[in-house]
């Protein structure tokens, strides 16, 4: 059953079956004649059930309200295309990201650009091919291209009293994009700041470091002063600023365990990331889904593509791999 989280602001749970993630939280902003749908769940029909159940409750009809995609990933982008089908359905993206769901909805792609990178940071073969079909982007992703509308840094977005900014905040994704409601210190984060779990950070081809990214993003939300921080996921959040000191401290945590897993030796993200300590249920590595054994090796990366551009670690690149070793320069992690 719908939620209203502020005044003229439903969260509407969507299950994320076979995830740790659990849930979607979209969001509904209420307007006077059209409303705002933030955030869809993943192209299943778990996800369109409870989305279009909780709509119903509502009073939201397709072609009633435009949508807002926080970022690229099909657990908030999937049913995209499904929604945008509605006559006169307007549906926002942040650039970036708009145009990867649209080059990624081409399965082939998706597969091409999942291999090219894997493989050379020490993704075994048979993790590869079995991520071919149960990568959630390729399983879950929108039915096809969507025609965005691009918003950008300092947009404004108005529904009721809902007076909505547009912020860049990339660093989960390029192009992830939050809202803001400056009069009532509302921030709707997508997958910037999340409650009891933290956003996974991965390396991204058009983002050398995209922790380094997430990092100042975290400094920029924190600026906002934020009252109510609504996540993508979980719970919500009253204590803003508390939220964003636990994810740097956790940041800086994993820095300096990959910096003392790296001792004396050179590795690949994909040797160091079973020995890394992760919070997956029940889980030593063989058990990880395959999904989530993909999403550390990623993770692993994001820190030590951080770590080389401190200096700390340097890139070996030597035939098919890519390996990293400490420098010798010893510098604070937070
Ligand atoms: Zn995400």
């Amino acid at each position: 059953m719908p939620e209203e989280v502020a005044a003229g602001i439903f969260r509407i749970e969507v299950p994320l079956p076979e995830t740790p993630l659990k849930m979607l939280n979209a969001y509904l902003v209420r307007g006077e004649r059209r409303h705002l749908l933030v955030d869809s769940g993943f192209n299943r029909r778990e996800c369109r059930e409870a989305l279009f159940a909780g709509l119903e409750v509502l009073g939201a009809r397709p072609g009633e309200f435009d949508l807002f995609i926080t970022h690229m990933h099909a657990d908030h982008s999937g049913l995209a295309a499904d929604l945008a089908a509605a006559p006169g359905t307007v549906v926002y993206a942040g650039k970036e990201d708009g145009e990867s769901i649209n080059k990624l909805c081409d399965g082939e792609a998706f597969r091409r650009l999942l291999l090219n990178d894997a493989a050379r940071h020490g993704c075994a073969a048979e993790l590869l091919r079995a991520l071919e079909t149960k990568h959630p982007g390729i399983q879950y992703g929108p039915s096809g291209k969507i025609a965005f509308t691009a918003v950008d840094e300092g947009d404004m977005l108005v529904y009721g009293e809902s007076r909505l900014q547009v912020l860049l905040m990339p660093g989960h994704t390029p192009g992830h994009m939050v809202l803001f409601d400056a009069q009532r210190g509302i921030l709707i984060a997508g997958d910037l700041i999340l409650g009891d779990i933290t956003p996974n950070i991965s390396r991204r081809r058009e983002l050398p470091d995209s922790l380094g990214a997430y990092l100042d993003s975290l400094d920029k939300a924190q600026k906002l002063g934020a009252t109510l921080t609504l996540p993508g996921h979980r719970g919500l959040i009253r204590d803003t600023a508390k939220r964003i000191g636990e994810l740097r401290a956790h940041h800086a945590r994993r820095l300096a365990e990959v910096l003392s897993l790296l001792e004396g030796r050179s590795a690949t993200a994909g040797e160091l990331a079973p020995e890394m300590t992760w919070s997956i249920r029940g889980a030593v590595w063989a058990d990880f889904p395959v999904p989530q054994k993909w999403f550390a090796i990623n993770e692993a990366l994001a820190h030590l593509d951080h770590l080389a551009a401190l200096g700390i670690v340097v890139r070996e690149e030597s035939g098919d791999r890519t390996r990293f070793r400490p420098s010798g320069k010893v510098a604070g992690l937070n």
